[in-house]
């Protein structure tokens, strides 16, 4: 564990020296909250009664005796508050930003699922939020977007750049250099400027720890454990109380998009991403030619990232964690898989986790076992699988909604005209 922000090369703080005071505060409040046990003891609360900790070990039973080899376990991350593992840093640093007595939290998000995260958690702890969204992923993302101002929360349309995520993160920043008397910049993943990597970390190592007391209990021959990699958050959170343990195998799942080519994936260290300063941090990125950050694609939202925290890109490079990818075509198949086997529906980016178990289970022992983390459940994805596995019902089913409506509002309008 590393306290100056650095992860062999990778990490730092690169950012404008007007930020170098609030990312200072925020380092001496998060060392200090850990053995603050007022703080600890409501994060253990929070934990308990709004997230919906300890999230179950599930053991894959048909699937396991399908394939033949090493017994697969799941650990449900989707079934924590809001859907995915992203709720465990939201509330972990809305209430240290409460406790530092900041009153409003800014974030930003692209698909939408870190702003939905954040939302939820300020609503409970009775923080303001605004979250910034590229202006094109609030069209795209519009279930998000009702869900975060339901919980309170302004979405602000960022109209600037490519109107998407990266200029999203620069409005954010903006906005902190400005505001951070009152304000607490919420960071979604293991990535950024220090203290956040480390933090984020930390705040998701409640999955690690849960996965190693679950398996201690049951006494499970824990051989590796599989997790996917966007910016790198779930992992490192499943991995961390594992890192010194070189008898079970860390293995990280990038997206492997529609194959290989420059902007037909996100492959970054399972491909030749390269070392680079982005968004206040030191890490590997994939640029293209003239040193710019590349264009990615992912059929997972969450996956679909250029850059990886800089403690994963250190352990990567160190070859303590194993990188490989799955194509979109194998995550689709592995979303069908366990939901008819297991009767769980895996988000797309953990069902990238999920293919490199079904890949890796026929080559290990009976007697091994397989801990793939399911970061987020699929509910959030049905725009995206239905027109892929019913394209024509799915068709249908929007027509005949939007229909719906504008009869609705024809109902509507006739009683006004009344
Ligand atoms: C956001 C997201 C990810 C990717 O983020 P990491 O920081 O790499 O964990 C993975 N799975 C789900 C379900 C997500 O929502």
């Amino acid at each position: 564990m590393t306290t100056t922000g650095f992860f062999g090369a990778f990490g730092g703080k690169y950012v404008a020296e007007i930020l170098r005071r609030p990312l200072d505060e925020l380092e001496e409040a998060f060392n200090a909250s850990l053995k603050d046990t007022n703080f600890l003891f409501d994060l253990e609360i929070l934990r308990r009664d709004f997230i919906g900790r300890p999230t179950p070990l599930l053991y894959a039973e048909k699937t396991s005796k399908d394939l033949g080899g090493a017994q697969i376990y799941i650990k449900a991350e989707g079934l924590a508050h809001t859907g995915a593992h992203k709720i465990n840093n939201a509330v972990s640093q809305a209430l240290l930003a409460k406790k530092m007595g900041k009153t409003r939290i800014i974030a930003e998000t692209g698909a939408g699922q870190h702003g939905l995260a954040t939302a939820a958690a300020c609503a409970r702890l009775g923080l303001e939020c605004v979250v910034y969204m590229g202006e094109i992923d609030v069209r795209r993302q519009q279930p998000n977007v009702a869900a975060m101002e339901l919980y309170g929360a302004e979405v602000r349309a960022v109209t600037s750049g490519s109107r998407t995520l990266k200029d999203a993160i620069n409005e954010a920043m903006r906005d902190w250099a400005a505001s951070f008397s009152n304000t607490h910049y919420l960071i979604g993943s293991a990535l950024g400027p220090a203290p956040f990597p480390d933090m984020v970390r930390t705040f998701q190592s409640i999955v690690g720890k849960e996965v190693k007391k679950q398996s201690q209990e049951r006494k499970l021959n824990v051989k590796a454990l599989v997790a996917c990699v966007g910016g790198g958050s779930n992992a490192i959170g499943f991995f961390e109380p594992f890192l010194d343990d070189k008898s079970v195998r860390l293995i990280a799942v990038e997206a492997g998009g529609v194959g290989e080519g420059r902007g037909n994936n996100a492959v970054r260290m399972a491909g030749d991403a390269q070392p680079g300063i982005v968004h206040g941090y030191k890490s590997r990125f994939l640029l293209d030619s003239d040193g710019q950050v590349g264009q990615t694609r992912s059929i997972s939202a969450g996956l679909d990232y250029a850059g990886i925290g800089p403690q994963l890109a250190d352990l990567g490079d160190k070859k303590r964690l194993e990188f490989t990818s799955a194509l979109d075509d194998e995550v689709l198949d592995a979303v069908k898989t366990f939901a008819r086997n297991e009767g769980l529906i895996f988000a797309l980016e953990s069902a990238h986790a999920g293919a490199e178990a079904l890949k890796l289970a026929p080559t290990m022992n009976s007697s091994d076992v397989i801990i793939v983390n399911m970061s987020g459940r699929g509910d959030k994805d049905i725009f995206i699988t239905s027109p892929v596995f019913r394209p024509d019902e799915w068709k249908t089913f929007l027509k005949s909604e939007l229909e719906r409506l504008e009869e609705g509002t024809e109902i509507h309008q006739s009683k006004i005209m009344k």
